[in-house]
């Protein structure tokens, strides 16, 4: 097969500053995309505009530069790209490929497939609208089978997506297009060849494989770094009041972010320049000394 230039990518969504879980998805896509003498892109995550935090976009771009972060195109801000998104629906519009749905978040909870505990899409709207009823949300008709890939820390995997989650939302009632759209159109665009981010959207993958079969689009590798948590087992998030990584030096919040990441960083490189790190770190990056759990303890304390 013809491979790909390597081009990997760091997707922030702007909804708090940078804290060390996300750092060490940003230093894991950025080490191994050098490592393979590839490009490394940042993107600025910001269509769900109301959860994202004003001013966090341009703050995670400067937290990411004090740290010595080198990205290699102007970064992307999703919200510039709504023509994009509403592109690609139009070309699913068009090949029959997604459905107009009028349920209602509390219909959908209502259903009878919800009250089992299941998150499925009943597939109420699938084959029209009910009489009376007008359009919410735009969803893609979920391909029947089994979607597999290959992580390369996490290993085979294999999602049903029509059975496990069913027809989803491309377009959101509140008008806004759903991650899953943004995501597979930008990844596209910028020809992203490998995807290194957190294990927590190992769950969104099949997903996103699914949208890039029917766009007709590459699927590129994928990466799923463990994630960070907290004592309570949680992932470092803005919900779960993870600290700002502007709260610790920036060599020590690299030195944390690449341990948790299993490499072997020699203990007087806390206290040295940021550039010392980088130095070592891109000459002994490896992405096979990383733990393949999906979750771990990152013990954000200073020490
Ligand atoms: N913007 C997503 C997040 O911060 C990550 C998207 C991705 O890496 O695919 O959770």
């Amino acid at each position: 097969p013809r491979s790909m230039p390597y081009v990997g990518r760091f997707a922030p969504s702007p909804t708090g500053p940078l804290h060390l879980g996300s750092l060490v998805a940003a230093l894991g896509s950025c080490l191994e995309a050098r490592r393979q003498r590839g490009r490394w892109l940042v993107r600025i995550e910001d269509v769900d505009q109301p959860r994202c935090l004003p001013g966090a976009g341009e703050l995670i771009l400067q937290q990411l530069d004090a740290l010595g972060f080198e990205w290699d195109e102007t970064p992307l801000w999703q919200s510039q790209r709504i023509a994009l998104y509403r592109e690609a629906l139009a070309q699913l519009q068009a090949a029959g490929q997604v459905f107009a749905c009028a349920c209602s978040r509390s219909e959908l909870a209502d259903s009878a497939l919800a009250r089992d505990g299941s998150r499925r899409y009943p597939g109420t709207c699938r084959h029209g609208l009910p009489a009376g009823r007008s359009a919410r949300a735009w969803r893609l008709r979920a391909p029947a089978g089994l979607i597999v890939w290959d992580d390369a820390l996490q290993g085979a995997q294999a999602e049903d997506v029509e059975r496990d989650v069913g027809d989803f939302v491309l377009l959101r009632a509140d008008g806004l297009f759903a991650y899953q759209l943004a995501v597979v159109v930008d990844d596209a665009a910028q020809g992203i060849s490998h995807v290194v981010r957190g294990a927590d959207l190992l769950a969104s993958t099949g997903r996103q494989i699914a949208l890039q079969r029917a766009l007709g689009v590459p699927t590129p590798a994928y990466t799923h770094l463990p994630v960070g948590t907290n004592a309570a087992g949680e992932k470092l998030s803005k919900q779960t009041l993870a600290r700002s990584v502007s709260t610790l030096p920036p060599a020590a919040a690299l030195c944390r972010a690449l341990k948790f990441l299993g490499q072997q960083v020699p203990p007087a490189l806390q206290v040295a320049e940021v550039r010392d790190v980088w130095a070592w770190a891109l000459a002994h990056w490896s992405l096979a000394a990383v733990p393949h759990q999906p979750s771990l303890l990152l013990d954000e304390r200073a020490r």
